[in-house]
Parts: C-alpha cells; sequence; structure tokens
C-alpha cells in the first residue's frame, strides 16, 4: 500500500475510522456521549474533518497544477509536491487556510470547545465534561479564544444568511438606527471579504467605553420597538454618509416611522423621505440610553434587556462585543426555530466560513 514517497509516519486512516466517520455524519442530534466516541481521538478528528469538508483532501501544485502528495503527519498533515524545484520547497500545512489554522489545541479539544459553544456551556459545564483532557485542564485564555473565533464564524455566516421579509415600522412605530463597526480576529481570507474582517459594534458607546481603536467597515442596523427583526446592512465602499444610509433606510423601514439616531449629521435629512426624526445620544457612558428629550429608548427596554439576559448569565459580560452577541443571538433563535442541532449547525458555518473547496 505504501507508495515510495511515504515514511513511516504517513499512515493513512484506518478503515475502521473511515467506519466510524460515516456512523458520525449520520447523526441527527449530537451528545456527549457521541462527542466522546466519535470525536474522542486525533485520528478520528481529522477523518471526521476530511469527510465534512474542514479539511482539504487534495491540493494542486501552483506550479505545476498537479496532485501534491499528502503526508499525514502531525498535526493534520502536509502537502508536498515533488516535481521539478518543488522537490526543494518546504512542505505546506494542510491546516493552510482552515479552521485549523495555526491551531495550538489538540483537534479533540478544538471539536469539543465547538461542541460546548454550540450548547452555551459555562466554564463550569466545559470543566465537567471534558473528556479529552487528561489531568491538564484548558485554560480560560483559551476557552474564550475558541469561544470568540467560533462567534466570529456566526457573525459572518448570520449576516450572509438574513431572512428578510418586508420592511419594518410605518406610522405610530419607532425603528432604532445605529452605524457599526468589524475588527478582524481570526478570520483572515483576503480583500474580497474585507467587509467581514472586523468586530461589530452596534453601540459607539461599547468602543468608546473600552478606549479601543476601531476601525474596519460600516455596518447599519435597523430595529422596531418591541420586535425582534433586526435589519443588518454593509455600507457599500465603507461610507456612511446620507448618499449611502438614506437608500439603505428607505428599502427596509417604512414611511412615516418615527427613526431613532445618534447625533450623526447624515439622518438629519430623514423628515425629507417622510420619516419623524428623533436624537438619541449613544456615545455618552453616563447616560447612553436616554433620547435627546429624556425619555428612555424603548428599544432598549423591550429588546435588548432579553438579549443581555440570554447572555449575562454565562458571564458573557464583555461589552465589546455586545453586537456580536447579538447576532448571536439571532442565529441561536433560527436553529431553534429551525430545531436543527446546535453542533451540526455550527459546523455547517464553520464550513461556510472557512470553505476548504
Ligand atoms: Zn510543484
Amino acid at each position: 500500500m505504501m507508495s515510495n514517497n511515504q515514511s513511516v509516519d504517513d499512515i493513512p486512516s484506518t478503515s475502521a475510522a473511515a467506519v466510524m466517520c460515516r456512523d458520525a455524519t449520520m447523526i441527527q442530534q449530537w451528545n456527549i456521549v457521541q462527542m466522546n466516541k466519535y470525536l474522542g481521538s486525533h485520528e478520528l478528528c481529522v477523518s471526521f474533518a476530511e469527510v465534512y469538508g474542514l479539511l482539504p483532501k487534495s491540493r494542486l501544485c501552483a506550479v505545476h497544477k498537479t496532485q501534491m502528495a499528502l503526508r499525514k503527519r502531525h498535526p493534520v498533515g502536509y502537502f508536498k509536491c515533488s516535481r521539478g524545484n518543488c522537490k526543494t520547497k518546504s512542505l505546506i500545512s494542510r491546516a493552510a487556510g482552515t479552521w485549523f489554522e495555526g491551531v495550538k489545541l489538540s483537534i479533540p479539544h478544538v471539536f469539543y470547545l465547538m461542541y460546548c459553544f454550540a450548547h452555551r456551556f459555562t466554564r463550569e459545564g466545559i470543566y465537567r465534561e471534558d473528556y479529552v483532557s487528561v489531568g491538564k485542564k484548558l485554560s480560560s485564555g483559551t476557552i474564550s479564544d475558541w469561544y470568540s473565533y467560533c462567534r466570529e464564524a456566526v457573525v459572518i455566516f448570520q449576516l450572509d444568511h438574513q431572512e428578510v421579509k418586508g420592511k419594518i415600522g410605518g406610522p405610530g412605530k419607532v425603528v432604532q438606527i445605529d452605524e457599526s463597526k468589524f475588527e478582524k480576529r481570526k478570520y483572515n481570507k483576503g480583500n474580497n471579504n474585507n467587509l467581514y474582517i472586523m468586530q461589530l459594534c452596534l453601540f459607539k458607546y461599547f468602543s468608546f467605553f473600552s478606549g479601543r481603536r476601531v476601525e474596519g467597515h460600516w455596518v447599519l442596523g435597523m430595529i422596531e420597538d418591541g420586535s425582534e427583526d433586526l435589519r443588518l446592512e454593509v455600507c457599500p465602499d465603507n461610507v456612511r454618509s446620507a448618499e449611502v444610509l438614506i437608500p439603505l433606510i428607505r428599502k427596509h423601514v417604512h414611511e412615516g416611522t418615527t427613526i431613532r439616531t445618534d447625533f450623526w449629521r447624515a439622518y438629519e435629512c430623514l423628515p425629507e423621505y417622510g420619516y419623524i426624526h428623533e436624537k438619541v445620544n449613544h456615545s455618552d457612558p453616563g447616560n447612553p440610553l436616554i433620547a435627546e428629550d429624556g425619555t428612555r429608548s424603548q428599544r432598549i427596554e423591550s429588546h435588548w434587556r432579553v438579549v443581555k439576559r440570554f447572555f449575562y448569565k454565562d458571564n458573557y459580560n464583555n461589552p465589546a462585543n455586545f453586537a456580536d452577541l447579538i447576532v448571536e443571538f439571532l442565529w441561536r433563535r433560527e436553529i431553534r426555530k429551525k430545531k436543527t442541532d446546535p453542533f451540526i449547525s455550527l459546523l455547517g458555518v464553520i464550513k461556510y466560513v472557512y470553505n476548504t473547496k
């Protein structure tokens, strides 16, 4: 079976792992026992990642346009072209450009933390159910890093899969509008995906508060008071002038709506388009939820409170990530509605964002 190119490390997946893997892909609802059984070892995880499209099975040499040889060395293998000058070139990690690129954690732990994120395990829960660790505990830094990576992928996926039906608002109704920004974390797939390379900060005051420099693309968020129908739009060319914002607002918000915004001047022409305009100071850290006329923002009261309660009980209390949490909330609400398994849904998200083709 072994070709001349293969060394002793280059052990192909055993048929036992392949059979396990086939069974694993049939699972409709994952639980912790199945995680341990099907994703409890490095070899099983690598086979599973291959079958699920999270790791490439092959790669073409950029020079020769021929299949490179796969060497299954730790951690997930390398590609090597043995033609011409390529012989002298270094190996290309199979993890390059994938969810597993630069991974310091064991692959079973990566899958385990994905499962934990999907099911919203608390830190205590993560330690209690950890079937991978033998003695050595996962650090809290590692846990929060991988939760962030998962959340980031969810945000990217969710912004691409919004289901928008009709317009929001109308006479007598209030719509809150704010712009937001993304900041790069794990995801790094090149220039055409720039709009994702940032972190959503729906409330600018949060970024003021944390003193972080926020850069990247602007996203416009619109939500009707008392509704959970959040609309998000990426501002073309990273511009948030009236010329860009007003058409996006008209696309989503009925005329006659009372629109609450911050003091950004681009909104000042809203009355010309049949809207009633009220200003709210989002960037005052002392009093961010109070409107100019002293009334409390009802959106904050009715909707964000629910979202906050949803997350705060799990110590998701880093305000810099709050807007990401809202998008995560929308994703979780959708998978609950569709009754899909959270872990399988997350696998789909990772596959979408880290496409290995
Ligand atoms: Zn080559």
